[in-house]
C-alpha cells in the first residue's frame, strides 16, 4: 500500500516545492506520484510538465469530476508520474465550496493506490485545497527555512493540523519537520534548528538541506537537482532524506 506524504506549510517560499520535486525524484526507483496542489504549478514545470499541454489537471479532478489517472501523466524521471496544476486551480477554492464533503474530494479521488509514494506539494495556503490534501494524506512534512521567523505560522500550522485530524483525518501523521536553505557558516541557521529540536525532538528529520545554487538552478531547466547536478550537495541531502524517510518507516 501506498503513503501518501503532503508538503505543507503556509508560508511561502520555505522550500515545499524544491522538497516534493527532489525527493520525489530520489525516491524513484519506487512509483512515484506528485501531485502539484499550488495554482502556481512550479513542481509540473521543475519536473519538466508544460501545464498549458495537459488536457486534465488537478482542478479538473476537483471540480469537473474527472478521475485521477486521467490527469495522471508522466515526468522527465523514470518511475516518477504527476498530475499537474495549472493557475485556475486558484478559482477551485471558491467552486469547491458547493460540492458536498468538500473536504474529502481528493481523498476520494485518491482511493486507488498504485504508487509507493504519492507527495501532495501545497500551495502556501490553508484554503481549502490545503485542507483537500492534508485529509487525503497519512502525513506531513512540514519544511521549515533556516531563517529569522522561521517558526513564525507554524502554531497556526499546527492547529489546522490539528482540526483535521479530528475531524476529517484521525490518522494524519507528522512526518517530520525539515530544516531548509541550510547554511552552516550562519549561527542563525544553527539555533533554528536547535530550537526545532527543543520543540519537536524526534519529529525533525535528522537530514537537513543546504543552502545549494543547483537547487534553484534545476527548475528552469525543467529537471530534478538529482538529474541536473547528481553530486552537488542539493541532490545529496535529497537522498539523504529519501533514506531516512524509508528507514523511518522499518
Ligand atoms: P515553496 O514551494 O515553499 O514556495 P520553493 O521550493 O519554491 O518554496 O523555494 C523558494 C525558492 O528558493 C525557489 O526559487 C527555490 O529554487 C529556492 N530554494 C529552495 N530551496 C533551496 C535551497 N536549499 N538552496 C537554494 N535555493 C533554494
Ligand atoms: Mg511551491
Amino acid at each position: 500500500m501506498g503513503k501518501v506524504i503532503a508538503i505543507a506549510n503556509q508560508k511561502g517560499g520555505v522550500g515545499k516545492t524544491t522538497t516534493s520535486i527532489n525527493l520525489a525524484a530520489s525516491l524513484a526507483d519506487k512509483k512515484v506520484l506528485v501531485i502539484d496542489a499550488d495554482p502556481q504549478a512550479n513542481a509540473s514545470s521543475g519536473l519538466g510538465v508544460d501545464p498549458r499541454t495537459v488536457s486534465v489537471s488537478i482542478y479538473e479532478c476537483l471540480i469537473g469530476g474527472n478521475s485521477l489517472r486521467e490527469a495522471i501523466v508522466g515526468s522527465c524521471v523514470s518511475g516518477l508520474d504527476i498530475v499537474c496544476s495549472r493557475i485556475d486551480l486558484v478559482g477551485a477554492e471558491l467552486e469547491l465550496l458547493n460540492v458536498e464533503n468538500r473536504e474529502r474530494v481528493l481523498s476520494r479521488l485518491l482511493v486507488k493506490r498504485e504508487y509507493d509514494y504519492v507527495l501532495i506539494d501545497c500551495s502556501p495556503s490553508l484554503g481549502l485545497i490545503t485542507v483537500n490534501s492534508l485529509t487525503a494524506a497519512d502525513s506531513v512534512i512540514i519544511p521549515v527555512q533556516a531563517e529569522y521567523f522561521a517558526l513564525e505560522g507554524i502554531s497556526k500550522l499546527l492547529n489546522t493540523i490539528k482540526i483535521i485530524k479530528s475531524k476529517l483525518n484521525p490518522a494524519l501523521e507528522i512526518e517530520g519537520f525539515l530544516l531548509t536553505m541550510y547554511d552552516a557558516r550562519l549561527r542563525l541557521a544553527n539555533q533554528i534548528y536547535e530550537e526545532l529540536k527543543k520543540h519537536f525532538r524526534d519529529m525533525v528529520f535528522t537530514t537537513v538541506i543546504q543552502r545549494n545554487i543547483r537547487l534553484s538552478e534545476a527548475p528552469s531547466h525543467g529537471i530534478p537537482a538529482i538529474l541536473y547536478d547528481p553530486d552537488s550537495r542539493g541532490s545529496i541531502n535529497h537522498m539523504q532524506l529519501a533514506k531516512e524517510l524509508i528507514e523511518r518507516e522499518s
